[in-house]
């Protein structure tokens, strides 16, 4: 699977269930890979965050703060109030104390050498998942964004701060042309039967990932060429489920709209990504279109409200990888 944060971690969560309920092979016990998106991740406070990383790694411990979607259940805030006294920390950007520990941590195995694919396999050895999260990549790519007004600032000054209301004229990832897939993202895509794409943001999330030089490639030629890709759209009825990924396909050109999306990740016949593309019931009408372009659309529910509705869009997405295998 290739994710992002929120919505990948709901998604991951759903697909982690409906394998889980699976009795028949091959879903049953079916062993899970995520590519993590690392675009947004960043250095403060001395420290490396990594934001999609630790909202996968809450969610799907069980961590997660259910009430307001993102950091760890049972926060408390003493050590942000330290820091942004001391003008370390913008008062924009709170870090939890637990998810400072986190933080801390990571920043300390990496100064001892480790990759951050090794890193998050320390994390995850204390709380294990049921699935293995791979960051995308181990090389340190952050995003920034240039503003029409010709400011560029990093990703995370433009979402948080920003709330992604100054209009991005595009997005720049620094140091992507020396960047290099994860060994565990290129192991887990050789090994795959099925790459299911997230509903995750299609700019600085799955985007993100997909242009860190040799992913796409390694996508395409998942499970030896032979595994196909199923996307699940983020936009619902031409509206940005949750979050602002609206802003991210303005920026680049692209209408929020669910048909529109997979024709920017675009129809494998025609040099693109998808086999096939789950779309919701309220856009049936798009499916004959995308249907024409090359694309097994369908049209099922796809609003995660809880685990069921989760596990259900995730059990579609698998059908649809089952239903078109590739030669
Ligand atoms: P972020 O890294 O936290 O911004 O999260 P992601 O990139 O993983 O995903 C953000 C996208 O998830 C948003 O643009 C939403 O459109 C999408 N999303 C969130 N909840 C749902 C949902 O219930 N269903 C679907 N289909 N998409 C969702
Ligand atoms: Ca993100």
């Amino acid at each position: 699977m290739l994710a992002g944060g929120v919505g990948g971690a709901r998604f991951v969560r759903g697909v982690r269930e409906a394998v889980r309920r699976a009795t028949d092979a091959p879903l049953a016990n079916a062993a899970i890979d995520v590519i993590v998106n690392t675009g947004d991740d960043w250095w403060l406070a001395g420290l490396r965050i990594a934001p999609d990383h630790d909202s996968l790694l809450y969610t799907l411990s069980g961590q997660n703060d259910e009430v307001r979607g993102w950091g760890r259940v049972g926060e408390t805030e003493r050590v942000a109030a330290e820091l942004q006294a001391h003008g370390v920390t913008p008062e924009w950007f709170t870090l939890g104390d637990l998810d400072l520990g986190t933080h801390i941590a990571r920043t300390a195995w990496l100064r001892s050498g480790l990759t951050p694919s090794e890193v998050s396999s320390r994390l995850q050895a204390r709380w294990p998942l049921g699935v293995t999260l791979h960051p995308a990549t181990d090389d340190e790519v952050d995003t920034y964004v240039v503003t029409t007004d010709g400011d560029r600032m990093h990703f995370q000054e433009w979402w948080t701060r920003h709330r992604a209301a100054l209009p991005a004229a595009r997005f720049e990832q620094d140091g992507i042309d020396d960047a290099s897939p994860s060994p565990g993202a290129l192991a887990a895509l050789e090994a795959a039967d099925i790459v299911l794409v997230a509903p995750s943001n299609p700019v600085v999330s799955i985007g993100t990932i997909l242009s860190i030089p040799g992913m796409r490639d390694a996508v395409l030629g998942a499970g030896s060429g032979a595994a196909p890709v199923v996307g699940v759209s983020p936009i619902i009825a031409g509206a940005a489920v949750r979050g602002m990924a609206d802003a991210c396909l303005t920026a680049i050109g692209v209408e929020t709209d669910a048909a529109e999306v997979a024709r920017h990740y675009g129809p494998r016949s025609a040099g693109g990504l998808l086999d096939a593309w789950l779309v919701g019931v309220e856009d049936e009408p798009l499916v004959a279109g995308l249907r024409a372009d090359g694309v097994a659309a369908t049209a099922v529910p796809l609003w995660m409200r809880d685990l069921d509705t989760s596990a259900a869009l995730a059990a579609a997405a698998l059908a649809a990888g089952l239903e078109h295998p590739r030669a």
